[in-house]
Formats: C-alpha cells, structure tokens, sequence
C-alpha cells in the first residue's frame, strides 16, 4: 500500500515538473517569436513575382516569425551573411533560388496545416540539408 502511494507520488511530481517545462518552453517560444516579428517585416512585395515565387514571398510576408526561426540551405547562410529563412526573401535572393523557395513554400504548407514549428525545421533539414 504504501509502495503504491510513492510510486503515485512520484509519478505526479513527474507530470508537474514535466507541465512546468512546457510552460517555460512556451513563454520562451512566444518572447522569441514576437520579437522576430517585430524586427524583420520587411520583405519584398509578393506581388512582385509570379507562380512558385509568389507563393514564397507571400509566405515571408505572412509568417515572417516562421520564416525567421527556420534556417536555410542553399549556401547563403554563408555567401550572403543570412541568419535565417526570412534573410532570403528580404532581397531578391528568395527569387533566384529555388532551395530558399521550396523551403519557404513547404514550411507554410505545413505550418498552415498546424504542424509545430520543431517539426517543420526537421522536415526541412531532412529534404534540403543534403541536396540543395
Ligand atoms: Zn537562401
């Protein structure tokens, strides 16, 4: 009887600490998105461009927290200075690769469909790390 009730106890304060960990992860998340946000809305017009391009700019426009915590694979992190997914889609670079591109478009594609960002990030690492 009194082994039960441990283990119970045990596994309760598991599930608290647990419950607390999300929540901190959570706070932190939306401090960083919220910031990211504010500070990179400036990307080019969507309107700009036409077809695949379109759909990519127009997901930076939309989602630039997204973009900004996402990162990108064609080489511009270290050609160009970027940081993140969002950098490409500040110049016309977004337009001139199709790496930044098809990243842009898949990461809205699942975002919209509610996949966690932490997902999406290795989605995209699986497809393009190695290719592009
Ligand atoms: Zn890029």
């Amino acid at each position: 009887m009194e082994r039960k009730f441990n283990g119970a106890a045990r596994l309760v304060a598991a599930v608290l600490s647990a419950a607390l960990l999300g929540l901190a992860g959570i706070a932190v998340y939306q401090l960083r998105s919220s910031a990211d946000a504010a500070a990179n809305s400036l990307t080019l017009s969507p309107d700009l461009f036409q077809g695949e391009t379109h759909a990519a700019y127009l997901v930076a426009q939309q989602h630039p927290d997204l973009l900004a915590q996402l990162d990108c694979y064609c080489g511009c992190e270290q050609h160009e200075g970027h940081k993140n997914l969002l950098d490409c889609f500040r110049s016309n670079h977004g337009a001139t690769c199709a790496t930044c591109t098809g990243e842009a478009v898949t990461a809205g594609q699942l975002y919209e469909n509610g996949t966690p960002v932490e997902q999406i990030r290795g989605i995209l690492r699986q497809r393009y790390a190695n290719g592009g």
